[in-house]
């Protein structure tokens, strides 16, 4: 099954609304079914009010992930930097846990002074043990989802977050292809370029490669990849959600889909709802 949503708050919605509170009933309203809450600059909401999101939710029978702080690193070599970052996914898992969230996007990390075989075994070694960090906090029923990244610096193209998923079952890729055509600098135009990216997947996770998590919106880049979040009308950087929507259906992909368009994302997720609905 696929569930389209909005990350945080759009333009319209920050409009006339002030709180979270709010956004259930403004999701159901625009027949929209999952929501993405960010902690990107720290996790500061209180458990208590974390809770009340999450009956708000339940009752909308809206399903919520939710976006780790983007200070995490696991790349990095300094052991007090990883405890850190742990610290975050621990912080943001306690608040799943009220939510009713199952699902933590976080990105894995960024290459620093290293070589990126260097950057990528320290992340990867990292993450491995961070599953043994979960299952010592109690929280070995959520689901950890490592994000593909659009700067060339950043730890993160489809074949490594392939390899860090492959570590366990627990851990299931957020695909963002708008960070993926960024990387590649326009790389996603036609459904075999989107189908290559499932076929990476299968290729190290078998059966299971079907379960995701997806980030969507245009994406402005350079040379070195990611420049800036775009809307729906954008004509030059893509990718375009249609060749998707059909990949979608062919290797029957369960997701969340994510808009993450710079101010639009309501509207362009119902537009990604309404074209999955089309094709
Ligand atoms: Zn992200």
């Amino acid at each position: 099954m696929i569930k389209f949503g909005p990350s945080g708050f759009c333009e319209d919605f920050a409009e006339k609304h002030k709180s979270t509170e709010e956004m259930p009933e403004w999701l159901k309203e625009h027949s929209l079914k999952c929501y993405e809450l960010s902690f990107t600059n720290g996790v500061r909401l209180s458990l208590e009010t974390a809770e009340k999101y999450g009956r708000l939710f339940e009752e909308s029978d809206i399903e919520v992930s939710v976006h780790a702080p983007y200070y995490i690193n696991f790349a990095n070599p300094d052991p007090v930097m990883i405890e850190k970052s742990n610290g975050y996914i621990i912080e943001s898992l306690k608040r799943m846990e009220k939510l009713g969230a199952k699902k933590l996007v976080f990105h894995p990390g960024t290459q620093m002074k290293m070589t990126r075989e260097e950057a990528f075994e320290n992340t990867y070694n990292n993450i491995k043990n961070l599953i043994n960090v979960l299952d010592e906090y109690g929280f070995s029923n959520y689901y950890l989802c490592p994000e593909t990244m659009g700067k060339h610096g950043q730890i993160g193209t489809v074949e490594e977050i392939a390899k860090i998923c492959a570590i366990d079952e627990r851990i299931i890729p957020t695909i963002d292809f708008g960070h993926v055509n960024s990387f590649g600098q326009g790389s996603l135009k036609t459904e075999e370029d989107f189908a290559e990216v499932f076929e990476t997947f299968k290729k190290y996770l078998g059966e299971r490669f079907n379960k995701v998590h997806i980030h969507f919106s245009k994406i402005e880049y350079g040379k070195k990849g990611e420049i800036r979040h775009l809307t729906f009308e954008d004509s030059v950087y893509g990718p375009e959600f249609e060749p998707l929507a059909k990949v979608l259906k062919k290797y029957n992909i369960e997701a969340c889909v994510i808009s993450e368009s710079n101010g639009t994302q309501t509207k362009d997720a119902c537009i990604m709802q309404n074209i999955y609905q089309s094709v």
